[in-house]
């Protein structure tokens, strides 16, 4: 299933060029009494009652996909993680890159230390939202990745295993102001965090270790990568993660950006792809 978030926070299934309206289906949510907030997404953490309600739905109203405004559609992940240099292509782009991270990126940390970093979660954005650039003097960039949502409360498990937590999977944009700030306050900017363009749930996904990720900008091919090349793979990922900290339902885990990456400026349309999850198309403003 493709579930997208909307216009004014509907609720939607994406089927072709069409978008059917299931917001009625939240209904099935457990209605929150608490004044103590989840650290869950409360549609991921529902996701089987949601889909059965969905499934129950008589005759929904169907839009063209194209009158819709698509937003993140995971509305609150209790955290945003990313994993920094996973891909080898992009680790030499960087180390010879004199504004990115001249030498910083050394074969040590990469295969036998972490790169998990946070990104804020007030930094979040649909593809409909665009992004709004800050700092314009300095270089702002696009890298392309693979998210991961999770589905089920995960607590140091192991690899086997770690797919099980998977909820679905979505195309992210992990936007990067260069500079000499720390990486959780350079990607932290409101808007630096797109994904989208709809979850696609684990169950489309036969194997989310070899998948095409394509970026283009303003028409021109940027980055074009295979999930296969990663250093850490997806499994590798959740139970790497989860031996630090718990992983919650509606956490968001994206997961590296392959060589290409490269500036943009306010005008520019960015298309980010990634087989069988979908191309978004998001347009770069500023702040
Ligand atoms: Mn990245």
């Amino acid at each position: 299933m493709k579930l997208c978030r909307f216009d004014d926070d509907r609720l939607g299934v994406v089927e072709g060029e069409f978008v059917s309206d299931v917001t009625e289906a939240l209904r099935a949510l457990p209605p929150v009494s608490s004044w103590i907030l989840p650290l869950s997404d409360p549609c991921i953490a529902h996701l089987a009652e949601l889909r059965a309600a969905i499934g129950a739905l008589k005759s929904p109203k169907r839009l063209p996909l194209s009158s819709v405004r698509l937003r993140s559609p995971v509305a609150s992940p209790g955290k945003i993680i990313g994993v920094g240099a996973n891909y080898n292509l992009h680790i030499s782009e960087i180390n010879a890159d004199p504004v990115v991270l001249p030498g910083m990126v050394s074969d040590d940390t990469v295969r036998s230390g972490g790169t998990l970093f946070f990104k804020a979660r007030s930094a979040l954005a649909g593809p409909g939202d665009g992004v709004k650039l800050r700092f314009l003097e300095r270089r702002n960039d696009h890298e392309i990745e693979l998210a991961m949502v999770i589905g089920k409360t995960a607590d140091r498990v192991p690899e086997s295993d770690a797919l099980d937590y998977v909820a679905g999977y979505a195309v992210f944009l992990d936007m990067t102001l260069r500079g000499p700030e720390i990486q959780a306050q350079r990607k932290s900017i409101d808007s630096y965090a797109v994904l989208g363009p709809w979850l696609t749930t684990a169950d489309e996904i036969a194997n989310p270790d070899a998948l095409d990720l394509r970026l283009s900008v303003n028409g021109e091919p940027r980055q074009s990568g295979n999930t296969r090349d990663q250093i850490r793979s997806q499994r590798n990922i959740v139970s790497y993660a989860s031996q630090f900290f718990t992983l919650y339902p509606g956490d968001v885990i994206f997961t590296g950006t392959p060589a290409g990456i490269g500036p943009v400026k306010p005008g520019d349309i960015i298309r980010a792809s990634i087989a069988g999850l979908g191309e978004m198309t998001v347009a770069v403003g500023k702040a």
